[in-house]
């Protein structure tokens, strides 16, 4: 049998079925809903009395009669309602979609076993869409006391994809396994961890027999999971630096020297300097660079990227620096241009919204070397952009530029450019070692010195009039101030109306001639945001209301106060990068958190450790847990994180542990040529065939 027949092929599923699981799950072959594994296990021999219910069960599985089923409600309100009796009570049923099917399946007076999360509503507890079966199928073959459960969707459930019948077509792919799973871990690593072979491992994560197997087969297979994309990664990385070679940079001329002695505006800080130096090692040795910059918001990435780049421009190389928004593009662009017009260096700006006649103008001089530096958004990693000798690219807060756009700049030059990835979306050990675990990491671990501490503060909505009052005290004191709505999706007309609705309110309290307020969101055209942006650089007004656009990179020191409205809609990766837009200057700086009085666990938690830390690293982890890694910002993008079994907080110690693993054998067998490791190179070349080859990308 081959494991990648599609999955129309497998008894019991059929042309229909396979089309709703490739929709819906991803499940395209026999291999893919093999390695679809249950997201949770219940003891199948225990039930739940409905009068032990209470508000702390999380899962339950109840026995009972159906009775009383009835359709309920109007339009959005329609539902199916049953009642489930045992003999100590009952519990209300409910479905909200698939409303007929669900009432055609179901006989009341029949015996079902139901499964699913008890929730509480008017004081009493009812279950929406619970898993259930009729109680005289369970005396069926699986045998075992430990049941799965998979992840199905309402769509699939009205086409009877239950995850009890997922189950049952898992247990017809697992008669086709026998003899048809290669292990592919050598036999010396599954002795020292005394691992389950791969084929026992796969049949037991679906049926275990009992805990302990259970647990050994997770075991196996999350170390698998996590040891081959480590392998992988740091495979790549050895034979990227042994095929591709670097420009080398070993001087330090005119640029860097004349910069250093003229034109910087502050001493560096001891975080910066440890950092150029390991960039200046880097662009010297002969490799081509790959490193991750990571340092807090307002931690002075810029003048390193700077640093870095003049010494490009000393070898004779340009160099770009590429950023998510165009606002920031602008910003770097004039940065840039203050610090370094002196000293006849040519720099240009290139964003979607530059015209066609400069846009040419700049192309050639990019092809004729005229132009030393370029910044710019996603657009000048487009085609036409062409440079004459490209030495280093650096991207800041990467996390906005998706994985595809990064590789456009590989085909920039012949030999690929240096690169320096920066970002201030501090990103938790674990995660790195897996997203960036190619690169080579460096760390700002200090802020510039005289930075005041800024005050966070928790404002309920109530407390309106206080945040004005206390708006009106900083402005007279000369300070600006921002105020963020959350516009989760820029396009969407009814976030945009909020903010429309705080700007006329804000307007209103702090009304011209006195006050003026500016305003910038991402459905504006740019040269309005620009120049809505520029008043406020510029002072002639005083409050900046904006959507997340103002997220990234904007750096006005004056500003000295971010009020954010509706904090509980906003991550705490997110909510640190506004926070960040102040405490730049030499004034004291505030963040406001306004929220409403309701307000999830989850939202408290994010607004409290934001009231009491600062400190990025330590939001970034606390941000995992709460949220794990599937969402945090940047890294839906990167497939390497949709893992089928590993968790990267949870199995945060096989994780480090399958990297220095593979980092030794590595170590002493580069290409995996040794007998002992024929396994790892032949999965390992699977890999790289049939997954798509994020590795290769810098
Ligand atoms: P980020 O790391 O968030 O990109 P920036 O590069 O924008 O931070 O720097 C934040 C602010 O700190 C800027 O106003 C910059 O001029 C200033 N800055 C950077 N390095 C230093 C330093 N060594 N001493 C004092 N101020 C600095
Ligand atoms: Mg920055």
């Amino acid at each position: 049998m081959d494991l990648d027949t599609p999955i129309e092929y497998l008894k019991g599923v059929g042309p229909k079925r396979a089309d709703l699981l490739k929709k819906e799950l991803q499940i395209y072959t026999f291999r893919d809903l093999l390695y679809y594994f249950p997201f949770r296990y219940t003891d199948r021999s225990k039930y739940f009395k409905i009068n032990e219910i209470s508000s702390d069960a999380s899962y339950v599985q109840i026995k009972g009669k159906i009775r009383n089923m009835q359709v309920v409600g109007q339009k959005r309100g329609k539902r199916l309602s049953a009642w489930l009796q045992d003999d100590t009570g009952k519990i209300e049923l409910l479905w909200f979609k698939g409303i007929r099917w669900f009432k055609d399946a179901f006989n009341e007076d029949t015996e079902y076993i139901v499964f699913g999360k008890p929730s509480l509503f008017n004081n009493r507890f009812n279950i929406p869409h619970p898993e259930i079966e009729p109680a005289s199928e369970r005396k069926d073959n699986l045998g075992n006391t430990l049941q799965g459960f998979y992840n199905t969707t309402e769509k699939l459930k009205s086409r009877g994809l239950s995850s009890r019948n997922i189950s049952k077509i898992i247990k017809t792919l697992m008669g086709k396994l026998p003899g048809n799973i290669k292990e592919n871990l050598p036999e010396y690593i599954l002795s020292m961890l005394r691992l389950t072979g791969r084929e026992e491992a796969l049949i037991n994560i679906h049926f275990p027999k009992d805990l302990d197997i259970l647990k050994k087969a997770q075991a196996r297979l999350k170390f698998e999971e996590l040891f081959f994309i480590q392998l992988r990664l740091l495979h790549h990385k050895a034979g990227r630096n042994k095929k591709v070679s670097g420009h080398v940079f070993i001087k330090i001329g005119d640029y860097v020297n004349g910069f250093y002695k003229h034109h910087l505006p502050f001493e560096l800080t001891g975080a910066q300097k440890k950092v150029i130096k390991e960039i200046r090692n880097d662009l010297g040795s002969g490799k081509q660079m790959n490193r991750l910059l990571q340092g807090d918001v307002g931690s002075g990435k810029t003048l390193v990227a700077l640093m870095s780049m003049l010494i490009a421009l000393d070898n004779g190389f340009q160099a770009c620096f590429m950023a998510p928004t165009e606002i920031l593009a602008n910003q770097h662009y004039e940065t840039l241009g203050r610090m370094l017009d002196s000293m006849g260096i040519k720099i240009r700006l290139l964003t979607g919204s530059t015209k066609a006649a400069e846009r040419k103008e700049i192309l050639s001089g990019l092809l004729n070397g005229e132009i030393h530096i370029l910044t710019g958004t996603h657009a000048l990693i487009e085609k036409p952009v062409v440079f004459k000798n490209l030495g280093l690219v650096v991207i800041d807060e990467q996390h906005r530029f998706g994985v595809a756009q990064r590789a456009r700049l590989w085909e920039k030059s012949s030999r690929p450019p240096h690169v320096l990835v920066m970002t201030a979306t501090p990103i938790p050990r674990t995660l790195a070692m897996t997203l960036y675990g190619d690169l080579d990491i460096s760390i700002i671990d200090e802020l510039p010195p005289g930075r005041k501490k800024i005050k966070t503060h928790h404002f309920y909505d109530s407390k309106r009039k206080k945040l004005f009052g206390f708006m009106r005290e900083q402005i007279k004191q000369g300070r600006q101030i921002y105020i963020v709505y959350p516009l989760i999706n820029e396009s969407s007309t009814l976030d945009l109306k909020d903010l429309m609705d705080g700007y006329e309110s804000i307007c209103r309290e702090f009304p011209l001639p006195e006050y003026a307020v500016s305003i910038v969101h991402g459905q504006m055209k740019h040269a309005d945001k620009d120049h809505e942006m520029q008043r406020f650089i510029r002072k002639e007004t005083q409050i900046m209301v904006a959507t997340t656009v103002i997220e990234v990179g904007v750096d006005i020191p004056n500003a000295s106060v971010m009020v954010i409205e509706n904090a509980e809609r906003f991550g705490l990766s997110q909510l640190h990068q506004l926070r960040g837009r102040v405490g730049r200057g030499a004034d004291q700086s505030y963040c406001i958190l306004m929220t409403g009085y309701k307000m999830t666990h989850e939202a408290r938690l994010r607004i409290e450790t934001m009231v009491q830390s600062q400190d990025g690293f330590e939001l970034a982890e606390v941000d995992l847990r709460l949220r794990g890694p599937g969402d945090l910002q940047g890294t839906q993008q990167s497939g390497i994180i949709n893992l089928k079994i590993a968790n990267l907080i949870r199995d945060e110690k096989i994780l480090k542990y399958a990297r220095s693993l593979a980092y030794e054998i590595l170590n002493k067998d580069p290409d995996l040529s040794s007998e002992n490791n024929v396994r790892l190179r032949k999965y390992l070349s699977y890999l790289n065939k049939t997954s798509p080859n994020w590795a290769s990308i810098g």
